[in-house]
């Protein structure tokens, strides 16, 4: 099993799987799997195709984790899914405040605290996306952004829980759209990630934070992304509905984080 310091490599399949589709793309991830070696590979699949995946995956080193839950565990929530029924499919991990889910569907910081404290709640690890748009980054408004976002996102948060939450730094004008941040952009804002995790939670649990970049990943990116010392993994859309991108990038990132150590 790969250890809880290797890069994480988190493939966000979007609204993206049909159930043939899903076997596929998970077949061809098993198929690479053996070559790895170190990279933890975590899948979030659609809901309707997540206890096939899990299945799938079942016995391997592959995780799993739902794209979204609801605050309560169970009731009239018509269309909602809680965090016990991603648990029951097989899921470690959720995500929470993508900024797709809060650009469409009208997900706000409020709503992203009552998800972390739900997925907390339910033995989930919750990866809270945060991230400026390009007016805001234009604006110079990067750090008091994503200030207010970890602040009412992780509103709550006591020092003993932090470390089951992963951040995702995904700086919105760079999400499928192709763009990406620098690697020096990126750098900056991750280590103003963790700088305020110090400062709200102390030194040792900041340094063990996970915090992913994503925003259009690409073999061609991960190494120098990777390289950074407060990039420990990557959240990837697109690029990982394609086993071959997606190992691609797990290996740049593997490469890098050989060169780091
Ligand atoms: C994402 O879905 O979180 C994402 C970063 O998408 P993409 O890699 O396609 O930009």
């Amino acid at each position: 099993m790969p250890s809880p310091k290797c890069p994480l490599i988190a493939g966000n399949w979007k609204m993206h799987g049909t159930l043939p589709e899903a076997r596929d793309l998970v077949a061809a991830i098993l198929r690479a799997l053996p070559g790895l070696g170190g990279a933890r590979l975590l899948l979030l699949p659609p809901f309707t195709v997540l206890a096939e995946v899990a299945k799938l995956i079942g016995g391997t080193s592959v995780e799993l984790g739902g794209q979204d839950l609801f605050w309560e565990d169970k009731g009239a929530f018509t269309g909602e899914i809680s965090g016990p029924m991603l648990r029951d499919a097989g899921c470690r991990y959720v995500l929470v405040g993508h900024s797709e889910r809060r650009q469409h569907l009208g997900e706000t910081d409020a709503t992203v605290n009552l998800k972390v404290r739900a997925a907390l709640k339910s033995g989930l690890k919750p990866i809270v996306c945060i991230g400026e748009t390009l007016e805001e980054r234009r604006a110079g408004k990067v750090s008091a952004k994503v200030d207010a976002q970890l602040e009412e996102g992780l509103r709550g948060v006591t020092a003993g829980e932090v470390g089951q939450v992963i951040l995702a730094y995904e700086p919105v004008w760079a999400i499928g759209t192709g763009e990406t941040a620098t690697p020096a952009q990126a750098a900056e804002v991750h280590t103003h990630i963790r700088g305020r995790l110090a400062e709200n939670y102390g030194n040792g649990p900041a340094s063990c934070a996970i915090i992913l970049y994503g925003g259009s990943v690409k073999p061609a990116n991960s190494y120098a992304l990777f390289k950074e010392k407060d990039i420990d993994g990557f959240l990837v859309g697109g690029a990982s509905l394609d086993a071959d991108a997606f190992f691609g990038i797990a290996r740049e990132a593997l490469r890098a984080d050989r060169e780091k150590k």
